[in-house]
């Protein structure tokens, strides 16, 4: 074997991988053995068999191992590695089996990701005869802490396809998924916030366990200022007003903005919350949302208000909601920027409204995410400075173009920023790819795998065939790969 070759790619690129001589054959069944208390073992199992076409039996096995660690063997465990430096896992495959260690649950799952990748078919033969894995040692840990994706549910959006995109995060250790269902999740706290087609929650909760066991943990997400339509502004719907045009009064006369001095829409936004949350379950955030509040202000009573104050006022009374279940909020930054100061961001605070004044007046519980999609220049750092000399949590937010992802994501890693909320919205099933690449930098920095030009021409391909792996069986078509077509493109951004 040539050693200066990596013998697998493993995405995002480990810290360290020292390949070695020999190769672990998997040909008997194994026997996975967990410490007793484990949570991992059926997640396990069931990649294990994914992963092996069915054709490799595993027993599991529960012994008094220390915490956060596992072994795969057919006879005699394996030793377990010992964590490195600052490695949050370790990986060892020797003749005899696979041993991991890892600082918590979380990393021994990612352990076990990398590990699936390592995993092949034994050469040589038409239809599997075994599965080998070449032997190696693997330390690992993020540059990042916070490395989370917002994903979209649109009424166009299959649950085959929010499956994939969550498992490919999970691929790529991600630690946070933000769902924001647009219209798509039905809620009682009035039916008229979904469509008809909208899924329910019985639909929807298999993928808030697999986002757990996955090694990530759901964030909720429900706009409470601007975007109350749930439809985008090109596309002009109202999921509310469109079903029911009585309850105009909850929102600005346009439609798009909740009004936040109705004491009605507080009370029906403090419900969707409280619905969400026990919906989810156990959560450490909540997305408000709060971008592009065009018509935040604008009805008789609101204009009785300093629009900042109106704004920081209310927002403080749902950090308050949420601090009380320890929950702390993410909003978007885009209010909270001077329009007339922030030339080359986005910044939507207009002299008519200025928001950003709110800034001050808000709790510093508040993480600002601060999505600037036309930065390619990891020198436009003054936002993201900008919040965190007021105090604040900042998360850098890109979207598609993967220049300004490597900006946003070297931004994050030198400012020592809380971390990195990848935005997809509706391009997502063209530009699937930025999972990896967004991914790749919160976990490696721009520079990880990009030296390596085999690395980062087989991220496509091969997160392709971590989708087919670690689905149970064959698929017809539509099911197959992420989009459900061949041939069109989506143009529009
Ligand atoms: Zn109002």
């Amino acid at each position: 074997m040539n050693i200066n070759r990596p013998a697998r790619m493993i995405y995002p690129e480990p810290k360290q991988v020292k390949w070695q001589e020999g190769t672990l054959r998997i040909d008997k069944p194994q026997v996975l053995t967990l410490p007793g208390n484990s949570q991992c073992a059926d997640f396990f199992a069931e990649t294990w068999r994914n992963f092996t076409s069915g054709t490799s039996v595993v027993t599991i096995n529960a012994a008094a191992l220390p915490a956060n660690t596992f072994t795969l063997a057919a006879e005699k465990s394996p030793a377990l590695p010992d964590l490195a430096g600052k490695s949050t896992y370790a990986l060892k495959i020797d003749t005899q089996g696979i041993a991991a260690k890892a600082a918590d649950e979380t990393a021994l799952r990612q352990a076990w990701l990398s590990m699936l990748q390592m995993l092949n078919a034994r050469p040589g033969a038409r239809e599997i005869s075994g599965f080998q894995i070449p032997c190696a040692e693997i330390q690992d840990y993020p540059l990042m802490k916070f490395r989370s994706a917002h994903l979209c549910i649109f009424p166009e959006t299959s649950l085959k396809a929010l499956e994939k995109s969550i498992q490919l995060l999970g691929m790529y250790k991600y630690t946070h998924v933000v769902l924001e269902f647009w219209g798509m999740l039905k809620l009682d706290a009035l039916p008229e916030l979904a469509w008809p087609q909208a899924y329910s929650k019985d639909q929807v909760r298999p993928l808030l366990q697999l986002i757990r066991d996955l090694g990530m943990k759901p964030i909720p997400m429900f706009n409470h200022w601007g975007h109350a339509t749930a439809s985008r502004v090109r596309c002009g719907r109202h999921v509310v007003l469109d079903q029911n045009p009585l309850f105009e009064p909850l929102f600005e006369p346009d439609g798009w903005t909740w009004c936040l001095s109705s004491p009605e829409t507080l009370k029906l936004l403090a419900e969707v919350r409280r619905e969400l949350i026990e919906f989810f379950g156990e959560v450490e955030y909540f997305h408000l949302g709060c971008d592009e509040a065009y018509s935040h202000a604008t009805c008789d009573a609101c204009r009785q208000h300093d629009p900042a104050e109106l704004l920081a006022e209310y927002l403080n009374a749902v950090n308050t909601d949420l601090k009380n279940r320890n929950i702390r909020p993410f909003i978007w930054g885009d209010a909270l920027l001077d329009a007339s100061c922030w030339n080359g961001y986005i910044a939507l605070s207009r002299a008519d409204q200025r928001t950003h004044e709110a800034l001050e007046l808000l709790s510093r519980d508040f993480i600002i995410a601060d999505w600037q999609y036309g930065i390619q220049d990891k020198t436009q750092n003054a936002t993201v400075k900008h919040f965190m000399e007021h105090g604040f949590d900042v998360v850098t937010a890109p979207w598609h173009d993967t220049l300004n992802i490597d900006a946003l994501g070297e931004i994050a890693i030198e400012q020592n920023a809380f971390g990195m909320m990848l935005t997809t919205w509706h391009t997502l099933p063209v530009h699937i790819d930025i999972l990896f690449h967004a991914g790749n930098i919160m976990w490696g920095g721009k520079n990880a795998g990009s030296n390596n030009p085999q690395y980062s021409r087989t991220s496509i391909t091969s997160q392709a065939a971590f989708l087919r792996k670690i689905r149970k069986g064959p698929a017809a078509f539509a099911d197959a790969g992420w989009r459900s077509f061949e041939t069109v493109e989506i143009k529009e951004p």
